[in-house]
């Protein structure tokens, strides 16, 4: 399929008419001023409004997302559009309820007195998003956004540059200019609305990028969450169902092409699991995407030729049990397992972020741990395994955004869990009613008769 409908909008001249930040943020502001925001009837309109966008919008959304990263139909619909409908429809069943003041015990020596505590939007917000879910990433925080009564700039990535227009050019079709402005653009955009007084700011990418982002909300002692990325490892104990576990894994690591912050990264095979697991994650790539990957309809694409480049450059560590065929023209780099690779390989330093899969072996549960522990704090950490001491040992002796036996990837899309990092995967969390108590802020409320 070629796109789009939506790259017409994508032209420097239309980037061009864009109005300055500070007008754009001063609008939103006057807006949210009015305390029309306020009412549970404004939020869920804007819900009923960004539902509507994505259910009548959906096929040019899915044009877009496959001509950003070549997304395949049903894995689009999945982990894009569906994803945010979910979050979005759990989102309104529950919103009344959050909202609800909850009363707080006074201390006998205040009494009589009442106290509650009750959720307030903060005003206008700033969501800056990536371009690997650059639909979902966009409009999940915005449905937290509006739901807890804010309004909001989003700025969507310059790197998955057809959906950014097609945000751009479909989302105020459904949502009023004074409840939320796209802002299309790259570094300097950013940059603009970055000097901006925002009353929070949401942004999902790299640590580098969220430096800047924090250093410049500082300025005006704007709180802020940050999505970042970092390696999730995977530990593999002898004695699992290597079949099942190779295909969870490989369901993971190469969805989106391995460009997924929750993929796992690489595994940490322990003992004599490495060798058995290498040829059940070859197995369980061809069941997934056939002798010949290129041509399965289903597996992305890189997302642009830097990032491809830094992917191949990769593909000479360790030994290669699958894939490590790649076209530089058409950005496709097959799902590639590499086994003997050694914690000093170049492919072990940073985030992969691709679809590369490297196997480190262990000798055992301790020194996987430790591997572990000696490095940046995971956005996700999963292990395959039986044993409830090995769950336990692993819950209570490191740390990561998440921790998932048996499933990776998709705690994600459970909106009753917390998403977020810890230390270098990142600060602060989202989804489900964690977003509305990332953007509002949590009022203590005392009441006591003057007689
Ligand atoms: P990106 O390049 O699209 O950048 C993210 C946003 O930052 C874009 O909107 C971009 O315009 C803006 N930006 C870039 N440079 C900037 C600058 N100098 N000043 C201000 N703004 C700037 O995306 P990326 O960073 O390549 O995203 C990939 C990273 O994001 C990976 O590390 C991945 O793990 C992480 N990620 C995290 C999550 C999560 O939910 N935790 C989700 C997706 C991706």
């Amino acid at each position: 399929m070629t796109h789009t409908p939506a790259a017409p909008d994508a032209t420097p001249a239309a980037e061009a008419a864009q109005e300055p930040a500070a007008v754009t943020v001063a609008r939103l502001r006057a807006a949210f001023d009015t305390g029309r925001t306020r009412p549970l009837a404004w939020r869920r309109a804007q819900l009923a409004g960004l539902r509507s966008l994505l259910t009548e919008q959906s096929d040019a959304f899915l044009a877009a997302l496959r001509a950003d990263l070549g997304k395949g139909t049903a894995e689009a619909y999945r982990t894009e559009i569906g994803f945010t409908l979910n979050e979005l429809d759990h989102t309104v069943a529950h919103l009344e309820q959050w909202l609800q003041p909850r009363p707080a015990t006074v201390p006998e020596v205040f009494r009589p007195a009442e106290a509650r505590v009750v959720r307030d939007p903060l005003g206008v917000v700033l969501i800056i998003a990536p371009w690997n879910y650059p639909l979902q990433l966009a409009l999940a925080p915005l449905v937290g956004a509006l739901a807890a009564g804010n309004t909001a700039v989003l700025k969507p990535s310059e790197l998955a540059p057809a959906t950014s227009a097609a945000i751009a050019r479909l989302l105020p079709r459904y949502l009023g200019p004074e409840a939320v402005a796209v802002v299309q653009g790259a570094v300097p955009e950013t940059t603009a609305l970055l000097e901006q007084r925002f009353d929070h700011i949401f942004y999902t990418g790299n640590g580098a990028v969220g430096r800047i982002v924090m250093a410049a909300a500082a300025r005006h002692l704007t709180p802020v969450t940050l999505e970042l990325g970092g390696k999730s490892p995977v530990v593999v104990e002898p004695g699992v169902d290597l079949a099942v576990t190779a295909r969870r894994i490989a369901q993971g690591k190469f969805l989106n092409a391995g460009q997924t912050c929750v993929a796992p990264d690489y595994v940490l095979a322990i003992g004599a699991s490495a060798k058995a697991l290498e040829s059940q994650l070859a197995d369980a790539v061809r069941e997934l995407y056939g002798e010949d990957p290129a041509t399965a309809p289903e597996y992305g694409r890189i997302v642009n030729e830097r990032h491809f480049d830094r992917l191949t450059a990769l593909l000479d560590d360790g030994r290669t049990v699958t894939g490590g065929t790649h076209d530089r023209a058409s950005r496709y780099l097959a799902p590639t397992v590499l086994a003997d690779v050694s914690p000093e390989a170049p492919v072990m330093q940073a985030e992969i972020f691709g679809p590369v899969l490297p196997v480190v072996a262990v000798p055992d549960l301790d020194a996987a741990i430790a591997f572990i522990n000696e490095r940046d704090k995971p956005l996700a950490l999963y292990a395959f395994t039986e044993s409830p001491q090995t769950k336990r040992r692993l819950t209570e002796e490191t740390s990561s955004g998440a921790l998932s036996f048996g499933l990776p990837v998709s705690h994600l899309a459970m909106p009753e869990l917390p998403f977020g990092g810890v230390g270098e995967s990142g600060m602060g969390r989202y989804h489900g009613e964690y977003s509305i108590e990332t953007f509002s802020h949590t009022k203590a409320v005392v009441d006591k008769p003057l007689a």
